[in-house]
């Protein structure tokens, strides 16, 4: 990119200035408008681009800013905690105790840099995955057609179009047809608008500027090209906000509701020190400084200051590692409801299976001929389906050319390996006719394209006009084979035509797809000299079948693996797609998706009350034929009987079903930007396992969000509960408000981080999925907080009385004290690292690298506490035997071990008890 800004650019110069003055390309014509640029149907040259990048700039808009570091810093401040605090800093300060004044001060401070850098961390890791599914676009250069970052389009390139693209750039049109945009997010209309490549008059108001398309519209329909008036921040949109790019925020709805939990939690300390303050000075007779001591340490006992910052790590740790599977998200909600997901609605083609597709036999009246050869390299003889050597068959040589022709993919050669531009299905027919010994270029040019229809998953035909070399016009359909049947009167028979044979045709088609091939259908009629445009009306009937092709297009491997992986983790697999019936329970059963995959036709569905559909979607696995608008009522029946749904799509129409699912799911090679600025996650490899593996990342997140919680609570919980305890029995506080100051932060920003990047444990795919309305913290968790709270405070007083008794002074005893919590913390940590299972296994006792070293760091520390004279000083710790190290050590362990026993009969307790529902069971605990 360069690195030039918009002022500091020189002027640009064959268009000067014309793209910035509100001069009107929609009032030019097509030939003004390409001179004007310096362009042409052929598009610009490469070096043209190049230099024209360098006069304009990339084709982007300013980013939306960042919030700055410093005000970030800024920002960790406003919280009411923070206030409290500060205030207890100054006024310990003028009380005298300057010290502790000052180490408050410094603790605030650190944790205000720890919480900035922790939020950069997470910004970066989402940044960067914003990059990964930048826009691209098709542009004519040179004369070719070649794919390119949308930021690379300068003007003057001449961009093509379908259905469901994202407009990268403003451009006038040059050819439209039953071209229609979406261009809500300029002028708020939400229905598309029509467009079309003459000019119109100079006054014309913004929405009505037919050959005009607008960057960040998208194309709802159609197709069309048109050259590049305006790039970058020049642009409509650029104009109207000089900062679009999607601010992304870093809260999900679980986020929300922790920091409003947090807010809470303040005021009830707040309030609850208050209390505490005045039963001390009142009923206890503490001196009011000692008082306010008191209060200060049980208020930063009582709030987990740490947790939402390490809540966010967490699930930007969780978007990290689903990038690095192949999906990436969109929207951060996504990452908790995934981990939700009870039902994936999947297409087929392409997701489940490879989209690598070969054609195994042609057949037409004359018979079936069997294909040889593999791949879409063009080697493989037609045989006869006994091996013999294929007899002559006029109606196939008509049907291989009509392959060729109404297709719009090619073949390229790249070092020996032959690979498709385009759809994989139209490759593998472009093969098919080099097979037959048709060339793809010679053919297309002799055979002139005037005019198409093209695919469209509604009405599953597409349909191409030509001119042979004597002149004559001929109409080339193919499609879903019992569509073109529809439209045909006549069959191909030898040279000649014949009646057609409807019920010998389904009979074909059935057989082949029972098989599990793909099939297509082809269909060619005449067309009178002075045709040059296509109508639906022409191909409706009277047309001649010429036979079917059947493809194959095996199931992915790791799809197989991915399937199975969902039925034991309890999460439904529904198969909807667009192909035959035949074909797709074929598939379904060779991937396994239920016991006997049982088939239902999208226009089944279509008679069917909304209240049958509910029971409906529950049985069935495969919906056959299914339309978009099939897709969004299944997704609805889903929700309404309570499913987490996730849902795949690709093309335009697939939006509303995308957008209406729970995780709507766009494809990232083969999906239209319409699909994907809909969805909430994108698959870089449109594979099935990628959506698995998503999952999988998102249960861990919330497991390790719930681990986060469990582990950090009972120190806040044990904090207070010791203060309180003091209080009520006139004992000395075992710690000091700015010991636990250093408690809470040692540990939050060690161990407690840790916990983020936890790996799964394992049987993380073997539970049903959470209920969508499961507490973050289930019974069995609330329980664990409250039990290893009163555990921690038990062995806290028996350290403090044991080492006032050994001759240790206050200062000795809380050093003793803040070791024992910090062990029974690091031990705690081991058991709360499988919340599933015992921590007791080879793998559990070993931790991992991550968790070894902020054992280390924490160590260290505490070494430094407990011996290091200059935190003597700040602190008023003072150093202890190495016998009553081991004593702590020692407990720690005994406490592990009390632990351990808790966690396998409270397990069994809470599970057993029944949730109301038999789905959560064992994913609640
Ligand atoms: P899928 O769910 O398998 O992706 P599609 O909606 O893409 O299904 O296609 C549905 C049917 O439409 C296919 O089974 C095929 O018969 C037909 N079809 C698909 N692509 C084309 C095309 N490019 N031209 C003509 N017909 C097509
Ligand atoms: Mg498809």
């Amino acid at each position: 990119m360069t690195a030039t800004t918009a002022q500091e650019r020189p002027q640009d110069v064959p268009v000067s200035g014309k793209a910035d003055s509100p001069f009107g390309w929609h009032a030019r014509t097509k030939e003004d408008t390409c001179t004007a640029l310096g362009s042409g149907p052929d598009g610009l040259r490469h070096d043209e681009v190049a230099r024209r990048l360098f006069v304009h700039g990339p084709n982007e808009l300013p980013a939306a800013a960042h919030l700055h570091p410093f005000r970030r810093f800024l920002a960790q401040f406003n919280n009411a905690l923070i206030y409290f605090l500060l205030s207890a800093a100054l006024a310990a300060t003028v009380l005298g105790h300057a010290v502790d004044g000052a180490v408050i001060a410094v603790v605030v401070l650190v944790n205000a840099v720890v919480g900035v850098l922790q939020e950069g961390k997470a910004e970066r890791a989402l940044d960067a995955i914003r990059d990964m599914i930048a826009p691209h676009a098709v542009v004519v250069r040179d004369g070719e057609r070649h794919t390119v970052d949308a930021r690379e389009i300068v003007p003057g390139d001449v961009v093509v179009l379908e259905a469901g693209d994202k407009v990268p750039a403003d451009m006038r049109l040059l050819r439209a047809r039953g071209l229609t945009a979406d261009e809500a997010i300029l002028t708020g209309e939400s229905v598309p608008v029509e467009k079309r490549d003459e000019a119109v008059a100079a006054d014309t108001a913004l929405g009505e500027r037919l050959p005009i398309l607008h960057s960040g519209t998208l194309v709802a329909t159609g197709q069309g090209h048109g050259v590049v008036v305006a790039t970058g921040s020049r642009t409509e949109i650029g104009r109207i906000s000089s900062l679009v790019g999607n601010v992304r925020t870093l809260t999900t709805p679980l986020l929300r509701q922790i920091n409003e939990f947090g807010r809470l939690f303040t005021w009830c300390a707040i309030g609850m020190a208050a209390l505490v303050f005045f039963f001390a000075v009142l009923a206890r007779g503490y001196d009011w400084i000692d008082a306010l001591m008191v209060v200060v340490a049980l208020a930063v006992g009582v709030v987990p200051e740490g947790l939402p910052a390490v809540i966010t790590i967490t699930l930007a740790i969780g978007v990290r590692r689903m990038a690095a599977r192949n999906a990436v998200v969109r929207h951060l909600p996504a990452v908790e409801t995934l981990g939700a997901t009870s039902v994936i609605c999947s297409d087929k083609t392409g997701t489940l299976t490879k989209n690598e597709m070969t054609v195994r036999h042609v057949v037409t009246t004359g018979g079936a001929t069997a294909l040889a050869g593999s791949g879409y390299a063009p080697e493989g003889a037609f045989a006869a389906t006994d091996g013999r050597a294929a007899s002559s068959d006029p109606a196939r040589d008509t049907l291989v050319r009509a392959a060729l022709l109404c297709n719009d993919a090619r073949l390229v050669e790249r070092d020996g390996h032959w690979a498709v531009l385009g759809d994989p299905m139209e490759g593998a027919l472009v093969t098919l006719a080099a097979k037959a010994g048709l060339h793809q270029e010679t053919e297309r040019t002799t055979w002139g394209r005037l005019d198409e229809i093209p695919f469209d998953a509604r009405h599953r035909f597409m349909a191409t006009l030509h001119v042979d070399p004597n002149g004559t016009r001929h109409i080339f359909v193919k499609g879903a084979p019992e569509r073109v049947l529809e439209m045909c009167t006549d069959q191909a028979c030898g040279g000649g035509t014949s009646a057609i044979d409807r019920a010998y045709w389904r009979e074909r088609i059935d057989a082949a797809a029972a098989e599990g091939e793909r099939v297509l259908g082809f269909a060619t009629i005449a067309a009178g000299p002075d045709i040059g445009r296509l109508t639906f009306g022409m191909v409706e009937t009277g047309l001649t079948f010429l036979g079917v092709a059947g493809f194959i297009d095996p199931p992915r491997e790791e799809a197989v693996a991915a399937v199975a992986e969902c039925r034991s983790a309890g999460i439904a697999v529904k198969m909807i797609t667009g192909d035959h019936n035949g074909t797709a329970a074929a598939i379904a059963r060779k991937l396994a998706i239920a016991d006997d995959p049982k088939a239902l036709d999208g226009s089944a569905l279509d008679a069917m009350p909304d209240e049958e559909l509910r029971r409906i979607v529950e049985e069935a696995s495969v919906f056959a034929r299914a339309t978009p608008e099939h897709k969004l009522r299944i997704v609805r029946a889903l929700q309404a009987n309570g499913h987490i749904v996730a849902m795949t799509g690709d093309g335009v129409n697939d939006a509303p079903a995308v957008k209406q699912a729970d995780v709507g799911i766009a494809m990232g090679r083969k999906g239209t930007e319409a699909a994907k600025e809909a969805a909430q996650m994108v698959l870089l490899d449109d594979n099935f396992a990628s959506i698995v593996a998503a999952i999988r990342e998102g249960r861990t997140v919330y497991d390790n969000i719930r681990k986060v919680i469990t582990w950090e609570l009972p120190t806040n919980g044990a904090e207070t509960l010791c203060v309180i305890f003091a209080v009520v029995i006139g004992a000395t506080l075992p710690m000091s408000p700015i010991q636990i100051l250093w408690i809470n932060m040692i540990l939050t920003v060690t161990l407690g981080l840790v916990l983020a990047f936890e790996p799964s444990e394992p049987g993380v795919m073997r539970r049903p999925p959470r209920r969508r309305d499961a507490p973050i913290l289930s019974r069995f968790l609330v329980w664990r907080i409250a039990f290893v709270s009163l555990v921690f405070m038990l062995g806290v007083f028996g350290i403090f009385e044991y080492a006032l008794r050994r001759g240790y002074g206050e200062d000795g005893a809380r050093t003793m004290v803040i070791n024992m919590l910090v062990v029974m913390e690091i031990f705690y940590l081991f058991n709360v690292r499988y919340l599933h299972r015992t921590s007791f296994s080879l793998a559990g006792v070993m931790g991992t690298p991550a968790v070894l070293a902020a054992i280390a760091v924490v160590v260290a520390a505490q070494l430094l506490f407990t011996f290091a004279p200059f935190m003597h000083a700040l602190f008023g710790t003072a150093p202890i035997a190495l016998p009553d190290g081991l004593l702590i050590l020692a407990v720690g362990v005994i406490t592990m071990a009390v632990l351990e026993c808790e966690k396998a009969v409270a397990r069994k307790v809470w599970s057993g008890s029944g949730n109301g529902d038999g789905r959560s069971g064992l994913a609640e605990a």
